[in-house]
């Protein structure tokens, strides 16, 4: 009998981001906003949504597994999502069927009253502290790490913004979180601000959201990005911001602006669209290719392979269609048909390509499956050459800090120099931007090895948050080695 399955198997030779967050707090129309708002973060996770309300005298909540339209078709839905205040999550999960349990916003109510929060990132001592946490008696209701931080917040004392602060000072790792109770919300930043989070105005409503595209959607204005260690309450007086951690320096993911973003968000300050064109422009400077079409892999490929036809002087034409009506699912093909699985997503489109000498640009190569069924698919097309050009520089690690990335003897670049990539994707030359490359694209002379402005750990293995869980408590020493065999 045949199964069904996710498409992953056909398109998943890329990195995961696993969450988006949208809070708003003083609209009438809190959660269709909060739909609307979680409908323009899809793209961060596809797996499951729900959204948490506050009418003044009572929560709501609706989670679901899906997409977030699916979720909140049903416009009963949303009519019993009552109030002014609400937070909304959508979630990649990384294994399995996605729980129930687990979808986001997590709910709980503490002495203080009800409080909802929303995450994006990874705690990376998640596990660590939950033992400690369940050997003091706590019982976890899902298998999230962010449960601890309700945990941490039940057991201490003072404000909701107090018992917020003492939770966050015990955990390590990425997160950028959007909470309420029934009648504030909050939206704070770890302290290296690895994940993105942007405040947004609209009328009198203020609102967190993980990416301003979802400000575009709903008419809201861009105000501004929350400061890394930076926590933002919004309630009946105002808005107040707090900087309760010692200042680090930022450590923004990179990876936001080569794919995660939308292209037509600004993060980091910086618009995500311009920022990969200008990648594509120090691509085609470092390594230019006598060829006769720039192609861009659609669509995360796109605005670097403009940056890279502009520069190289080379036409831009569109070789690779994408079918934009691949869903989540698909029935499991046979052995016999699996190869042909690439096409349910992308074809090429010979008309651009036949006799042509091709230049494929695409953001990156995790396990290099589908680049090699690329590859094969613009030969086949009739292409002449096939040169491959990475907007990225080789993803040799994995990403620990919330975004799903498969175990380094799975990553292509971690076990196999360019020229062995080369071969095993068929190309006839292949080349990645180098990290100076990229950090020059964002404005800069090149990666200061000693102050770099960026968690770049997955190209270069400089892991800046410690890994407590994963390296079994010493995470500090640990990051050190890791570097070292970077
Ligand atoms: S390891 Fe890579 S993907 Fe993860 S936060 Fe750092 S730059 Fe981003």
């Amino acid at each position: 009998m045949q199964k069904v399955i996710t498409t992953n198997p056909y398109d998943d030779d890329h990195l995961h981001e696993e969450c988006a967050v949208f809070g708003i707090y003083g609209h009438s129309e809190a959660a269709a906003l909060v739909a609307l708002g979680l409908h323009a973060l899809q793209h961060r996770g596809q797996e499951a949504a729900g959204i948490v309300t506050h009418d003044g005298a009572q929560f709501h909540a609706h989670r679901g597994i899906g997409l977030v339209g699916d979720i909140f078709a049903d416009r009963t839905v949303i009519a019993r999502l009552k109030g002014n205040v609400a937070i909304g999550h959508t979630r990649y999960s990384t294994t399995g069927e996605p729980m129930l349990r687990n979808v986001q916003p997590l709910f709980a109510e503490l002495e203080i009253g009800g409080l909802a929060i929303a995450h994006n990132g990874n705690l990376t001592n998640a596990r660590t502290v939950r033992k400690e946490l369940v050997s003091n008696g706590c019982i976890f209701q899902s298998t999230t790490d962010t449960e601890i931080i309700i945990h941490i917040m039940a057991t201490t004392r003072g404000t909701v913004v107090d018992r917020l602060i003492a939770a966050l000072r015990q955990v390590e790792g990425a997160y950028s979180l959007a909470v309420m109770g029934q009648d504030y919300l909050i939206g704070v930043r770890d302290p290296y601000g690895v994940r993105p989070l942007v405040l947004g105005q609209l009328g009198d409503a203020y609102i967190f959201a993980s990416e301003t595209c979802a400000f575009d959607i709903i008419g809201a204005t861009y105000v501004r990005d929350v400061e890394p260690g930076e926590l933002i309450v919004v309630d009946a007086e105002g808005i107040h911001s707090h900087r309760p951690f010692p200042v680090t320096k930022s450590r923004f993911c990179i990876f936001e602006h080569i794919y995660f973003s939308k292209p037509d968000s600004i993060v980091d300050g910086t618009s995500v669209y311009e920022a990969r064109k200008r990648i594509g422009i120090e691509l085609a400077r470092e390594h230019p290719v006598d060829a006769d079409v720039t192609v861009p892999v659609p669509d995360s490929g796109v605005p670097s392979a403009i940056g890279f036809a502009a520069e190289s002087g080379m036409s831009y034409d569109l070789g690779i269609i994408r079918n934009h009506y691949v869903g989540r699912t698909f029935i499991e093909p046979s052995d016999e048909i699996r190869h042909l699985g690439v096409k349910l997503k992308h074809n090429a489109n010979r008309a651009v390509i036949q006799g042509k000498r091709v230049v494929l640009v695409d953001d990156s190569i995790v396990r290099g499956t589908t680049s090699r069924k690329i590859v094969e698919m613009v030969r086949n097309a009739g292409a002449r050459e096939v040169h491959m050009r990475i907007s990225s520089p080789p993803t040799t690690h994995s990403c620990f800090y919330g975004v799903d990335t498969p175990e380094r003897d799975q990553l292509l670049a971690a076990n196999h120099d360019v020229e062995e990539m080369r071969r095993i994707i068929g190309a006839d030359s292949l080349a990645f931007i180098s990290i100076d490359g990229l950090y020059r694209a964002m404005g800069l002379s090149g990666r200061n090895a000693a102050d770099p402005q960026y968690c770049d750990a997955c190209f270069t293995g400089d892991y800046p948050l410690r890994l407590t869980d994963r390296l079994g408590g010493n995470g500090a020493r640990q990051l050190s080695l890791l570097a070292e065999s970077a």
